[in-house]
Order: C-alpha cells, then structure tokens, then sequence
C-alpha cells in the first residue's frame, strides 16, 4: 500500500526546523510524491497557499482525520537556492545516515534574529597641526588625561574603534562627546560586516603568475569557457603559489557574473591569508568562523543569497553558502581530517563539493601538499584533472632532514627523549639565538604497545593494524575485535622494553628545562589553547621571538610562518604511526612533511630530525625525502592487499548502549543481518568486520561498538545503513543509539 500521509516542514530557514506538519496525499500525487519534494500546502486559518518540503512519508494519520488539509500540488521543480539547499539536505541524508531534519540543520542556516550591532570607531576630525596644538594645550591643563590619551593615539592611528577607546583606553564617553562637540573626532558607526582591510588598488599590487601558474589558470578557466566542468587537484608543496592561483580563478569566476566558496581549515584561516582576499575582493568577500554567532552567520548567508558578496571563505560549512551563481568551489589542505564532519551525518566535505558543483555546474579545486589517498587515487583514475607543483614561487631550499633510530639510541645508553643529534643541534640553536619547534604527533587513540629494543608494534594478525592496550591488560583490535593477553616479553626480540607508549608536551617541557637551563619554552596544546584566543596569543609571543622553542601537538604544524625557525623536531614519529586505524600511514606521513615544510621559510636553511622506532617504515623513509609519488604508491599497494578505502568503500556500524551486553548483542545482530544481506546481493558478498568494542570503549557510561562493512560499491552500502535503519526502527531501541560513519577518518 502507498502512503497516504505526508511529513512537511514550511519554513526551512527557521529555526523552528524540526516542526513538520502532517498532510493528506491526492491520489493524483500518491505516486510521484517523494521525500526532498517542494509543493504547495495550505496552512494556517486562512488556508493561504504557501510552499513546503516534504520529510517523511507515513501510512499512519498522526492528527483528526476530518481536519487534516491536503496538499494542493507539486511545485515544479524549481532552480531557487532554497530548493537546492533542500535537494543536497537529502542527499546528504540518503548518502551518510541520520534524519533529514539532521541535514537541513547541516545545510540550512538557522534563522535567528541578531541585535542590529553596530560598529562604532572614533575618527580624527581635525587637521593635524590643530590636534597637535590641542594636546599640547591639554597636557598643560589639570583634569585632561584622558583627552591627552586619545589624541595621542589618534595622531597615530586616525581611526580606532570606539569600544577599544572607551575600554582599554579608559576615556569616557562624555571626552568623546566634549571632542566631538567642537568637530575635533567624529563617531562614526558602520555595520558589523565591514571588513578589516580595505581593498587595495589591484593595479600595483598584482604580481605576475609565474609560467606554471598562469598555464594552470588558462587552462581551467578555458575548459570552463568551453563548457566542461571537472574537478582538479593541485597537487604542490607548500609555498608553489596554489593560494595565488585560487585568487585569479576566482576573480576570472566573478568576471563571468558567479560566486566562489573557498574552503580552508579553521585552523589555517590566519590574518596574512585573509589579507590576500580581503585584498583582492575587499567588500566583495566575506569569512565565516567558529567565533561568529548563529544568527550572525546566517546574516552572511543573506548577504550571499541577495548578491551582496562573491565570495565566501570558511571551514567544512562555508560549503552550504547559498549563491545564487556558484561557479568555483576550492578547498585548500583538501587532506585534511577537519572536513569530515563529526556529528551525524558525519558527511565528507569533499565529497559533497563534487555534489555541489554537479548541481550548480560548478568547477571544483582541490589543492594540497599531501593529497589525500581518495583524491590523488580518483586523479590517478582520470576523474580529477591534476596539476603538479614542485618548486616554491619565492625560491628557498627544502630542508636537511635526519633519521633518528630511538632503538640505537637506547643501545648507546641514551634514555632521554632527545636523540642525541637532537639535543647538538637544540645547542646550536640556543648559541645561535635561532628558534626551533618541537613537535609531538600525539592522537587520541595511541594505545599501542610496543618494543623499544627492536621496534616491534603489536598488530592485528588479520587487520594489520596495532592492538590498542585496554583495562586489564588485554589487547585488542578495534577492527574485528581480536583479543590477546598482553605480552610481557617482545615476541620479535625477547627484550622486556615492551610497553604502552607514553609521552606528552609537558613532559618534553619540562625535560628541556631541565637540560638547558635559561631555556625559553612556549606549550601550544590542548592545555594551554583552552581560553578563546590564547592560540593565537602563543603563535604572536612566538613569531615575536619571546621563546627559543615551541613545544606542540599536531596544532603547531600548520600553515605559520616563522622565518627565524631553522630546526623541527618530530619527537615520536610512532605516536601516529601505530595508531589502531588503516589511516595511520597517510597520517604520519602528512603530519611530517608539513611538520619538515616549517624548518627553514626564511634566509637560513632548515634541518629535520624524525625520531622513530621505525626508520624502515614507507611512511618515514617517503617522508624525509618528501616523495609523495612513492609513498602513494606502497600505501596503495597497502590498502589494495588488506581492502581499504579508497579502493573499497567502508560503513562504520556504531552502536551506542548504556547496557554493555545489550549493545554487543544488538551489534551482533545487526552485523549478521548486514551479513544476511550480502549474501542476497550475488556476486559481490559484502565483507563484514566486527563487532569490537570501540577505541574509546565506554564514555560517559555510554558502551560503543561498532562492525565494519566494506564493499567497492557506495550505493550498496548505503542499501545497507537503510535496511539496518529499517530492521531496527522495527524493534525497541529507545535505549540505544546508532550511527553510521562511511569511510571514516578517524578512528572509533
Ligand atoms: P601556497 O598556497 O601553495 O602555499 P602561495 O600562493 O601562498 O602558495 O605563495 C607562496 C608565497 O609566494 C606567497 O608569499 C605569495 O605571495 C608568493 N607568490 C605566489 N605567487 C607568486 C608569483 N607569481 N610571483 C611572486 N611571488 C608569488
Ligand atoms: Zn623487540
Ligand atoms: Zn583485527
């Protein structure tokens, strides 16, 4: 029987989202009426006719069956931004799992209303020599401190903002309005959005492309012109000029009468990278963040829909910007593990770009020093265009970089964490009153064991993966849920140096001040960056030279130049290396090329020095050559041996139980249903791994698990997640919770 009854929500930009009313279906409609669907509803007491969006279909009437309205008709399918917006809503939904409310709240800005706020400066009015003569005068009177303050600092600066004036400044409004009254300054208030930097005259600030990047330009926008839409990686190292090349395609983009969404990990959105576009767009551009509010971010979007602004750069969300004109999405550091989301629907940036820019006949740019394994394996198959670029623009040499072997380092008697290449060229520095960054690549799940005399990792015998030490001293696979009792001797070796790997940033600070005494340290980690903007307050106190080292984690790696920084320290290569997930490789290696990429961006050139148990891994040896191509290469052989993404696709299953044995057992079925499931499917069974007890195996009293489904086909796993959503729906749940994850970056 079909559905009689429809789920429709009215006002998608609202933030009363999830209120769906129920309608009747006509019989005309009962066939062709499909969730994502816009049609005409009446709605209130008038019965005006207005547009809604269809969310669920239903057999069962919720409401008075005499009074329930029905629906008047399909609206076309229309080519409106918010019919797109709705339209990716639910493919988003389809393809990652989770409802469609989820996803609208994903793709649709929620609408909230934001106080009118005003940015007020104080600006000088007053010729200079008047201003000068007035502080003079001032200075000679009793009582004018405060006035003898601003006009100091507006002799310097003509105009500051009025909240810094009144504020840090300490001069009181009624100082203003006595200056203003006699036209010396002027409160002047604009609206939130101006921008910091004003649009410089492009005439002297354009530089010349160099060969390389002005080929890549004509070629994409004259692919554009004759009406092909691709998707192209940049493949080039830090400093090749990628950023300079995103600029002229989008100005080639507005040119054409379209808009540009840039994406670039929060994390990278540094002040010297907003200056460019801010340069080039002035006005005309607009950045999204974590620090803007809902509603102020939904006013962005108002700005973008009604033409305001071409441009639009900010992280993951940016994406869902609704221009009405997309022509170029780019996404810069496209590797990076920040454009999956974390929350359902966990959906990968990249992967809805290309959605994207399909619907909008976009072109998409990816650009990365290190591409992702999904990204150079898809240009590799010829789906992506790809361009190489190898040399920085600005010249400058690559670094030195050196191999430590930490288990030679134990023989020699050294049982410090500083290899002793390490510790000669820290003095060196600290004589030359050059800077260093040392790095620790610690990830939340690095419960590896492992043995310090040989090297040897514990691992999975089916996976290939190392077994994570979990309470009572067993080891277990995150994958497929094998289990081991501890070793107490290397299995390799015999040594008894086996065990859990331990070392944090405090650690490493505290021993350097222990071994060179008078040593300025700063710590960048998730310790000291807890307080809104003491991240940047580290970076500052850095870049002005207020510390010989900066200890960190992977936060410190990305995107900062630092000219005086002539020496990178990888301190424990393993950390990552023998995380518990098939991304350890890819990840380790990225991590030390961007790490080698910080040594030596200014006159002085840099050296590198990667301690590791495992000298002898691809990841490490491809590396320190900074080989992208080689390292592609093994780790695809890697991933093609044991089936992993990108050359299968992979369904994370989790379930979430407060009952531990409840949720196994549900895992457990719901496994062998998966299993049931592909065996139907002839030809290619699905392959199911699992269940095992997450990473993470219990959170807040919360017990996870999870199984694995893999299978070259994307369609057939998502047939999965709805047949697992389907046969739980029609059980009792309520005391669990399931997501699902596909090809998951981090792991579980
Ligand atoms: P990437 O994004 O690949 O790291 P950028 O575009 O930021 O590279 O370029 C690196 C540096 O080189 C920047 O300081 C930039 O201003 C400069 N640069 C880029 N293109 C050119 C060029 N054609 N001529 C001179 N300098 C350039
Ligand atoms: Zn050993
Ligand atoms: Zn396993």
């Amino acid at each position: 029987m079909k559905e009689k009854f429809a789920d429709i929500i009215v006002d998608i930009s609202h933030e009363k989202v999830d209120r769906a009313f129920q309608y009747r279906i006509p019989d005309k409609l009962a066939e062709e009426l499909e969730i994502g669907m816009c049609v005409q509803v009446p709605f209130g007491k008038g019965n005006k006719l207005i547009k809604g969006y269809v969310v669920g279909l239903s057999e069962v009437c919720n409401y008075d069956p005499q009074k329930i309205k029905e629906i008047r008709a399909l609206v076309q399918k229309g080519v409106g931004v918010e019919d797109r917006q709705m339209a990716l809503a639910a493919w988003i939904r389809k393809n990652y799992g989770g409802t469609l409310i989820q996803a609208l709240k994903t793709v649709l800005p929620v609408k909230q209303t934001v106080k009118g706020k005003e940015y007020k400066t104080v600006v000088l009015k007053a010729g200079r020599e008047e201003a000068i003569a007035l502080l003079g005068e001032s200075k000679r009177m009793k009582g004018r401190a405060a006035r003898v303050r601003l006009l100091e600092e507006l002799l310097q600066e003509e105009e500051l903002p009025y909240d810094l004036v009144t504020g840090k400044l300490m001069v009181s409004p009624a100082v203003i309005q006595g200056l203003a009254r006699t036209g010396v300054v002027k409160v002047e208030s604009t609206d939130i959005y101006r921008n910091p930097v004003k649009k410089m005259d492009s005439k002297d600030e354009k530089m010349k492309l160099s060969p390389q990047q002005e080929s890549i330009v004509t070629q994409i926008c004259g692919e554009y012109d004759a009406g092909m839409r691709k998707t192209y990686l940049l493949h080039g190292v830090t400093g090749s000029g990628k950023t300079e090349v995103y600029i002229r395609l989008i100005e080639e983009v507005v040119k054409r009468g379209k808009q540009a969404i840039v994406l670039i990990p929060e994390i990278a959105l540094t002040y010297q990278t907003l200056k460019r576009f801010y340069k080039h767009f002035g006005e005309r551009v607009s950045v999204l963040n974590s620090t803007l509010s809902q509603g102020e971010k939904y006013d962005q979007c108002q700005r973008a829909k009604q033409g305001e602004i071409d441009v639009i750069i900010g992280p993951r969300s940016a994406l869902f910007t609704p221009f009405p004109n997309l022509g170029l999405i780019v996404m810069d550091e496209e590797h990076e593990g920040s454009y999956k989301s974390e929350n359902t629907p966990k959906y990968h940036a990249r992967e809805v770009a290309v959605t994207l820019a399909e619907r909008t006949g976009s072109v998409l740019v990816l650009g990365s020093a290190t591409p992702s394994l999904e990204a150079y394996y898809r240009a590799q198959n010829g789906e992506y265009g790809i361009f190489k670029m190898k040399e920085r623009v600005a010249g400058g040499t690559l670094p030195t970089v050196y191999t430590e072997d930490l288990r030679e380092e134990l023989k020699q008697g050294n049982r410090t964490i500083f290899s002793r290449r390490l510790q000669e060229l820290l003095a060196d520095r600290l004589e030359k009153g050059q800077q260093s960054m040392l790095f620790i690549n610690r990830r939340g799940l690095a419960g590896f064991v492992s043995c310090r005399a040989c090297g040897e990792v514990i691992k999975c015998p089916h996976c290939d993966v190392s077994l994570s030490e979990h309470r009572g001293g067993r080891l277990i696979c995150h994958y497929c849920g094998y289990e081991r009792a501890m070793v107490s001797k290397c299995p390799s070796c015999g040594s008894k140096y086996v065990s859990g790997f331990k070392a944090g940033t405090q650690q490493i600070e505290e021993k350097l001040l222990q071994m060179y005494p008078g040593i300025r340290v700063l710590r960048m980690d998730a310790d000291t960056t807890k307080n809104k903007g003491s991240y940047e307050k580290i970076l500052e106190a850095f870049g002005n030279g207020e510390a010989d080292v900066l200890v960190g984690t992977q936060m410190i790696v990305k995107g900062h130049d630092f000219p005086n920084v002539t020496l990178v320290g990888v301190l424990a290569a393993d950390m990552s290396l023998s995380v518990g997930d098939y991304r350890a490789a890819e990840r380790t290696f990225q991590l030390i090329t961007q790490a080698a990429g910080r040594a030596g961006r200014g006159e002085q050139p840099g050296e590198v020095v990667i301690q590791t148990y495992q000298p002898e891994h691809y990841a490490i040896i491809h590396a320190a050559n900074q080989d992208y191509e080689a390292f592609y290469e093994e780790e695809l052989a890697y991933r093609d041996l044991m089936q992993y993404p990108p050359v299968v696709h992979m369904m994370a299953v989790q379930v979430y139980a407060a009952v531990e044995e409840e949720g196994l057992r549900v895992a457990k079925e719901l496994a062998k249903e998966a299993e049931k499931l592909g065996k139907n499917n002839q030809g290619f069974p699905l392959q199911i791994i699992g269940p095992a007890p997450a990473g993470i195996g219990k959170i807040n009293d919360i017990y996870r698990f999870v199984f694995y489904v893999k299978h070259p086909a994307y369609e057939l796993l998502v047939e999965t997640k709805d047949c697992l959503e389907a046969y739980l729906h029609a059980r009792d749940t309520r005391r669990l919770n399931i997501q699902f994850d596909f090809n998951p970056i981090n792991g579980l």
